[in-house]
């Protein structure tokens, strides 16, 4: 079954600079448990794209559904109310809270979703040790390697059940070695726990080992392959 479909989406940006498609009818969908990379150029429209199906902007026209749900459909707060529950977020640099224990940062997103603060210590201790980080839950962030904060990150993403997980250049702060652990993980959390992630990367060996590459330039859909 699809966790996302993309419909003859656009956006178009009005700035000082003038008008500029980011995004020019791009459709695509994604099957529950598939491991996507989206590559191409600087100014394709990666972003953009992670942007819309991470509903943190809204297109200028087309649709995207995730599980069913059309979800620009929505109004702001229930949009925000989906982002929160249904999608989880992996950035470049990791945006992890420095000032307070790795518990706290991977339950946050529960906490904000409504569930106990109970059951959100209890999910998160149960994803840590799943993810072999568990004995650095009461450390700060700021004292762990690039490798383990990212390890965190991935951490807090689930703590919701997303439906989707965006990861936007998750091994572009980490050297080769550390980028591939990383890397492995998430392949680890799409194959054995059947989790749907989608993943901008500019490295072409990380995309090619994912299940399927989508290639963007100019704002279109220039490739889409399975690896
Ligand atoms: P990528 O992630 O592939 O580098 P982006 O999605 O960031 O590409 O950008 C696609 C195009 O849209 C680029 O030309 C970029 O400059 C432009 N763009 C992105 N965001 C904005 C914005 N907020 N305002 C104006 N132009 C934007
Ligand atoms: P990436 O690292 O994916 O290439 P960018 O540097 O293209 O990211 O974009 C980073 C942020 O800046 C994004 O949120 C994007 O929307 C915004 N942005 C990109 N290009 C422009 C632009 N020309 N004008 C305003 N904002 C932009």
């Amino acid at each position: 079954s699809l966790a996302l479909k993309v419909e003859n989406l656009s956006k178009i940006y009005n700035s000082a600079a003038g008008r500029v498609v980011a995004l020019d009818n791009v459709s695509f969908s994604i099957k529950k448990g598939e491991f996507v990379s989206i590559i191409g150029p600087s100014g394709s429209g990666k972003s953009t794209i992670l942007n819309m199906v991470g509903a943190l902007d809204r297109p200028t026209s087309g649709k995207i559904h995730i599980d069913g749900i059309d979800i620009f459909s929505l109004n702001d707060s229930d949009l925000a109310t989906m982002r929160n529950r249904r999608i989880g977020f992996i950035f470049q640099s990791f945006n992890l809270i420095n000032r307070t224990t790795v518990q706290k940062n991977v339950k946050l997103p529960g906490i904000i979703a409504g569930i106990s603060s109970d059951e959100a210590d209890s999910r998160a201790i149960k994803i840590l040790e799943a993810l072999g980080i568990a004995d650095k839950r009461n450390q700060k962030p700021v004292n762990l390697s690039g490798g383990q904060q990212q390890r965190v990150a991935i951490a807090r993403s689930l703590i919701n059940n997303p439906s989707i997980i965006l990861a936007d250049e998750p091994t572009g702060n980490l050297d080769t070695k550390t980028g591939e652990d990383v890397f492995d993980m998430l392949k680890m959390l799409s194959h054995k726990f059947k989790r749907t992630i989608i993943m901008v990367t500019h490295n072409p060996e990380l995309a090619e080992s994912t299940d399927r590459s989508i290639l963007l330039r100019d704002g279109r859909i220039e490739k889409d392959v399975v690896n």
